[in-house]
Parts: structure tokens; C-alpha cells; sequence
């Protein structure tokens, strides 16, 4: 019997994992990428031998890949080189104290007494709340599908997910551990992940900093674009083809149905499955007939987005942490230009990735390759922000960070510049506002909350992917490419 056809649209790492479950499945899968290459906006390009992330730079929550490699038949570790980066952060602070974010705990209990004594007792317990929070998130919220109504409101099931504080905020719940802003801080920043202030971001994400101490952050060698490698050539042993610089330019549907897609080029293909790796919002906007929904997701909460800086350099910066991160003391006032303002703070709090601390063949001998990430808000409805002017000033406040850590010249060693602003992600990846994470992950966008994994109507159509259950993340986007699968071919049968 003829095997049954899926069309993907979009190589990202939900896609990519998708596509290589069904082709394990006896499925025929083609993806269809707009670019040249894999990852989407886990991308990276090279410069005069020097290598960059464009995306990622943190391999965080390893036992949640560690068990998604293994549903694709394989072991991480023999795949990937993992190293592990501790301290995972360097944290710098406006008045110059740090702190070194370390599993060492006796580390931990030094450097969080001078900030506040007895402050060690208080990590201790919001740890246990962490982990609490954890293995409850994964259990009952991320490693679940929910494909109707009574998969997610069992009385059972809300018992639980009560446990996970959802309707405390993060921040406000950190007076129960800590008093120092600093403290409340450097536990919290981590929400960003997920494209939230911790000012809206439920008190769940104590996961985050938990997940970081106990199970660690890594880094593979060769980069986090490895792990795009790694996950092509699992995809082509599976048998799936892929087809880049094919932009999708519309599903094709009839009343109830998916017949297949359009191309830019103005070819047809028609399959038994459509799948949508493209941001969710983008395809109820662009690819799919216009019925509502995409005005109903334009309504929603997206993630911020960011002003990254690429840096080719002539020196090396060795006291220069692999991920350092500057704090800004008006920590609220931050999230809210990101997040109601849509613009960039006045003292922004940033991160600094220097990968060559990790893997020296990340830059040339005795040069450096650094990445600068500042958050701002997203593309706004009226188009009234000026993201040349942003960018530059941007672009001062990192050197004015950087002079704190007593770096005065690196302006003056740097060979060559990129720079991406939330336009540069909407263009490359077709990313709804610009917005680096896809929608948000309040509560009322998350778990059953989120937009359904499946079209409505058209009930061959499915997405997978960032803005779609349970979100956003690398290791989250393959276990979305999972839990699709699992869906598809249960309902081909
Ligand atoms: C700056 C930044 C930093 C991040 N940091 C981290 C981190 O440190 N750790 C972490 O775990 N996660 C991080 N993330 C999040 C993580 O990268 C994403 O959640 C994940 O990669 C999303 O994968 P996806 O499956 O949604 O696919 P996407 O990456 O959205 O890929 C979708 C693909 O579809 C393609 N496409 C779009 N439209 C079309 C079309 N019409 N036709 C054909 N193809 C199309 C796009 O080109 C793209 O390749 C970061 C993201 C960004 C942007």
C-alpha cells in the first residue's frame, strides 16, 4: 500500500523532528524551507573563522533532550559533545557587585551572604520550590498533548496545576525567599527565556533557575547549531527529503480539507498532511485563507524581541565569562518599556556570549567572537519605532556595561559588525511582530490555553512549533514535533 504523504513548511527544530518521527512512522515527508539552510532561528553563520549563534546560546533543561533524542531512536550523548558551564552566568550589577550563579553551593552560600545574610536559607527553599514546579510542568503541562477540553480540566489534573502557583506572579512570590533586589533578580531574569517579564510570569518559572543549578547548562561543541546538524542527519537517515529556498506562499484548502501547498515559484504540491513549522500567527495571517483567526492571534500577548550584536574581534577578552548578564536596578521599570512600551529601557539590563571561553575554535587564535543581546519590545501595530536610532543606542549601552567589567577598547578591536533588530527576525524566519519567542507564555496562552496544534476545521492541517504547545525552547520545540506526530498518526489510522 502507498504510503501516506506530509507536506512540513519550515525546517525549524519542531519541523525537523516532527518530519523524522513520521518518517520513522512509514510516512513519505518532505519539508519545505524558505532558506538555504536548516535550524531556523536556530541559525549561525561564519566570518573569517569566526562562529556564531545567531540564535540560542544556552542548552538548558538536558534531561528534557536527553529523552527526546531517545524517542528518536538515539542516545544525546553519543551524538552531541556536551560540556557543562559552571558558573552558568556571571551576573553584573549596576553598582558593580557580582554574583557567579554556580552548583557549588558552598560558592552559593558565600556569595549570597555578603549580598544578604541568611539570604542561603532562602535559595534552599526556592529551589525545592523549583524543582516542585518542575517535574509537576513536565509531567502534567509539557510532555501532554491536549487535544480536547477534558484532557487538560480534570478535577485531578486542575488540583495539581494549582500547586504550580499560576496565578502569582513570579516576582511578587520571591518575597517569600529573598529581600534584596538583587537576589529577586538574579532568579528571576531567566523568564526572558520564555519572552515574559517576571512581572507577568507566573510563579511556575521558579522551574528555570532550578533546572539551571541542579541539571546544569551546556554547551555542545561546535555550537548549538550542532544540534541542528545532529537532528538533519537523524531526518535524512529517516528518509525525509527536504527542499530549501521553497517559500511556501499558501496552503492550498478546500471547505474542510488541506490539499497541499503553493510555492513562491508557483508549483503545487499536494500531500496527505499538512504540517505548519512557520510561526503560527504568520500562517493563519499569510499562508491560510482569511476566517478570523488570524485577527483573534494578532490580539494576543507576543514575547519581546532583541537587538542582537555580532562581533568579529582582534583581541581576546579572557576575563569575559561565557554568558555574562548585566542587571539593571530599575528591574521593573525594564520589563515595562519592553513589554508595554515596545521600546528599548534607558538602562537596559543585556547579556554578553563569548563561546570561545567554551570552545576555542569558536574564534581565531587569539582573537575573540562576541555576541551582544539586548531585549526590546516588539514590533509595534503603527510601525512608529525608529530601530536604526535603538539599535545605536543599544549598541552604547553594552560598551557603557562593558566598561563596569573594566573592558574600555573593545570598540576599537572590532574587525567586523552584524547586527539583527525584531525586523531582521520577521523578515529571515516570518516571525509574527518580530517577536523572538512567538506568542507568550502567560497563563492564558499556555497548556490547553494555547492555540491548538491542530486547524479547527481543516482537520489534516496541524502546526508544531514555538508560538504551539507547550512553547518555546529548543528541547520544548522537539517535544511539540513529538506530540504532533503522535497526533497525526493516530488520527491517520
Ligand atoms: C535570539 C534568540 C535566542 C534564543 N535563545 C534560546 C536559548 O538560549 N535556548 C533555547 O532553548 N531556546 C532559545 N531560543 C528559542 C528557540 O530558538 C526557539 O524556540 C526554537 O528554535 C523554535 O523552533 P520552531 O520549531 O518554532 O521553528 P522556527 O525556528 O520558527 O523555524 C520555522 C522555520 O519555518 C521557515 N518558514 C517560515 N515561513 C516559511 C514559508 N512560508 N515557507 C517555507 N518555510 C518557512 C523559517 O524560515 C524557519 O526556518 C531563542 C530564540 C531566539 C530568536
Amino acid at each position: 500500500m502507498k504510503s501516506k504523504s506530509v507536506i512540513v513548511i519550515g525546517a525549524g527544530i519542531g519541523g525537523i523532528t516532527a518530519a523524522t518521527h513520521l518518517a520513522r512512522g512509514g510516512l513519505h515527508v518532505i519539508v519545505l524551507e524558505k532558506n538555504s539552510r536548516p535550524g531556523g532561528r536556530c541559525d549561525r553563520f561564519s566570518r573569517e573563522g569566526h562562529h556564531f549563534d545567531t540564535g540560542p546560546t544556552l542548552f538548558v533543561m538536558p534531561l528534557l533532550y536527553e529523552a527526546e533524542f531517545r524517542t528518536l531512536g538515539t542516545s544525546m550523548h553519543e551524538r552531541l559533545e556536551l560540556k557543562r558551564v559552571d558558573p552558568t552566568y556571571h551576573l553584573v550589577f549596576d553598582n558593580g557587585s557580582q554574583l557567579a550563579l554556580t552548583s557549588d553551593m558552598k560558592s552559593m552560600q558565600e556569595q549570597l551572604e555578603t549580598i544578604q545574610p541568611g539570604s542561603f536559607r532562602g535559595l534552599l527553599r526556592y529551589l525545592q520550590e523549583g524543582e516542585a514546579h518542575y517535574k509537576l510542568v513536565l509531567e502534567k503541562l509539557v510532555n501532554r498533548d491536549f487535544r480536547r477540553a477534558s484532557d487538560f480540566f480534570s478535577i485531578q489534573n486542575l488540583a495539581l496545576i494549582y500547586r504550580l502557583k499560576p496565578h502569582i506572579n513570579h516576582y511578587r512570590n520571591m518575597s517569600a525567599y529573598f529581600d534584596e533586589p538583587r537576589l529577586k533578580s538574579a532568579f528571576t531574569f531567566q523568564d526572558i527565556y520564555t519572552g515574559l517579564s517576571p512581572f507577568e510570569a507566573p510563579a511556575t518559572f521558579s522551574m528555570m533557575p532550578y533546572t539551571e543549578l541542579a541539571h546544569g547548562v551546556w554547551y555542545p561543541k561546535g555550537g548549538m547549531y550542532s544540534i541542528v546538524e545532529t537532528l538533519m542527519d537523524l531526518a535524512r537517515q529517516a528518509g525525509v527529503e527536504f527542499s530549501f529556498n521553497s517559500t511556501v506562499e499558501r496552503i492550498d484548502t478546500d471547505s474542510n480539507h488541506a490539499r497541499g501547498v503553493s510555492l513562491a515559484d508557483g508549483s503545487r504540491l499536494e500531500a496527505d498532511v499538512v504540517l505548519a513549522n512557520a510561526d503560527l500567527p504568520y500562517v493563519y495571517q499569510r499562508l491560510l485563507p482569511q476566517d478570523g483567526m488570524a485577527k483573534a492571534l494578532a490580539r494576543k500577548r507576543f514575547s519581546c524581541s532583541a537587538i542582537s550584536f555580532f562581533w568579529g574581534v582582534d583581541e581576546t577578552y579572557p576575563d569575559l565569562g561565557p554568558h555574562t548578564l548585566f542587571l539593571a536596578d530599575d528591574y521593573r521599570e525594564n520589563f515595562e518599556y519592553i513589554t508595554r512600551d515596545l521600546s528599548l529601557p534607558a538602562n537596559p539590563s543585556l547579556y554578553l556570549h563569548a563561546p570561545a571561553r567554551l570552545d576555542p575554535s569558536m574564534a581565531p587564535p587569539g582573537q575573540d567572537t562576541l555576541t551582544a543581546i539586548v531585549p526590546v519590545g516588539h514590533l509595534s501595530e503603527d510601525g512608529g519605532q525608529n530601530w536604526g536610532e535603538l539599535r545605536d543606542q543599544a549598541r552604547r549601552h553594552v560598551f557603557r556595561r562593558l566598561w563596569t567589567l573594566g573592558i574600555t577598547d573593545l570598540e576599537a578591536h572590532i574587525k567586523f559588525e552584524e547586527t539583527y533588530t525584531p525586523i531582521s527576525w520577521a523578515e529571515r524566519y516570518n516571525l509574527v511582530k518580530g517577536s523572538t519567542h512567538g506568542l507568550s507564555h502567560r497563563l492564558t496562552q499556555m497548556a490547553y490555553f494555547r492555540p491548538s496544534n491542530r486547524h479547527p476545521r481543516c482537520q489534516n492541517l496541524y502546526f508544531v512549533g514555538a508560538s504551539t504547545h507547550p512553547g518555546t525552547g529548543m528541547p520544548t520545540a522537539m517535544v511539540s514535533g513529538r506530540l504532533v506526530s503522535e497526533r497525526i498518526r493516530d488520527e491517520l489510522q
